[in-house]
């Protein structure tokens, strides 16, 4: 639902790599050489006659995530081929979710309680990254290396409820706090990308979608920059697909017609319909860590000031730490000393 009163208005589309030690339908190794092609077999190549089998490990670690975002989860998983012609695919599909995602209608709450939609959760294989040997427009040819090509990644689509910039910074924030204590992502190594919808209400909310930024950095600067170029081109905004150039900081025109691409959704009948069952939600349920949101209410509950509460449950490990340390000595001084000197001395 559209948030008409909002001068901007923003949903994102967000692709977390799961750390998981092998791909998401074979036995490769997801980290190690980054030696060009070496990290593939048979199935991540897309060769003929090769069958996917579905890494386990990686239906929990979304399982978590979707239940850290209050979804609703499916009773069943089931996987369906997203077709297109492009050389980071070599199957010429996807394996990706389409028409029943693992999750839906879960919230995320920002850090002053607004709480955003969370439309779905999905899982899919990540494709091959392309190499261009002299910059994304320059190149004359383009390599392509398939060490990434089926790493497990969950992509969430959030409502487009968003009013700011500094809101999707937020929003990015707590998730990689959910993901930080899940230990579901390898903050160092993982790959964090995203989509984002503008619109503003100057342009009569023309919806200008940006593609493919990674990192949690770039996602902010892209949207402070598009918001700031709308407003200043608000009347010859329109509805288009851009792409973010991280070196110059600007975004650029993709294509102009919004055109909904037809990817002939198939469901993927090499993968078999596994079953989510009561029993393995409960499971999964009773392993999961108590979030930042529940720390930052018990330490407030101990009579820690709410800065510090946020600051100490911010990361996993310094939460942990706290209540260790608050265990033995007054937690006014634990929080204040981990707080603000243990923070200072490690920065
Ligand atoms: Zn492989």
């Amino acid at each position: 639902m559209k948030n008409f009163t909002s001068d901007v208005i923003i949903g994102l589309e967000v692709h977390i790599e799961l750390n998981t030690k092998t791909k998401l339908f074979c036995s490769c190794p997801t980290h190690g050489s980054e030696e060009p092609n070496t990290r593939t077999c048979p199935i991540c190549l897309g060769m003929p006659g090769s069958k996917p089998v579905l890494n386990k490990k990686a239906v929990e670690f979304a399982l978590k995530l979707c239940l850290a975002l209050n979804c609703e989860t499916s009773p069943e998983l089931i996987f369906s081929r997203k077709s297109y012609f492009y050389p980071d695919m070599s199957k010429n599909y996807q394996i990706s979710q389409y028409e029943i995602p693992l999750g839906k209608n879960g919230k995320l709450r920002l850090s002053h309680g607004k709480e955003i939609g969370i439309t779905r959760v999905h899982m899919e294989e990540d494709p091959a990254s392309l190499v261009h040997p002299s910059g994304l427009k320059e190149s004359a040819y383009v390599l392509v290396d398939y060490n990434r090509s089926g790493n497990p990644l969950v992509e969430i689509v959030t409502e487009p409820e968003l009013q700011s910039p500094d809101e999707a910074r937020d929003f990015m924030k707590q998730l990689i706090g959910v993901l930080n204590y899940l230990e579901i992502f390898d903050i160092n190594e993982g790959i964090i990308k995203a989509d984002a919808n503008i619109s503003i209400r100057e342009s009569g909310y023309k919806r200008v979608e940006i593609k493919n930024i990674t990192g949690f950095r770039e996602i902010e600067r892209a949207l402070f920059y598009e918001v700031k170029r709308q407003k200043e081109e608000a009347h010859k905004i329109e509805q288009e697909t851009r792409a973010w150039d991280s070196e110059k900081g600007i975004t650029f025109s993709l294509r102009k017609k919004e055109t909904e691409e037809d990817y002939g959704y198939i469901i993927d009948t090499d993968l078999t319909l596994v079953e989510i069952t009561d029993k393995w939600i409960r499971e999964i349920k009773k392993v999961m860590p108590e979030l930042a949101q529940e720390k930052i209410k018990k330490f407030i509950g101990m009579d820690i000031k709410r800065d510090d509460a946020e600051v100490l449950a911010s990361d996993k490990f310094l939460a942990n730490m706290f209540e260790k340390v608050a265990e033995e000595i007054n937690p006014l001084l634990a929080a204040k000393w981990l707080r603000r000197e243990l923070v200072r001395v490690l920065k």
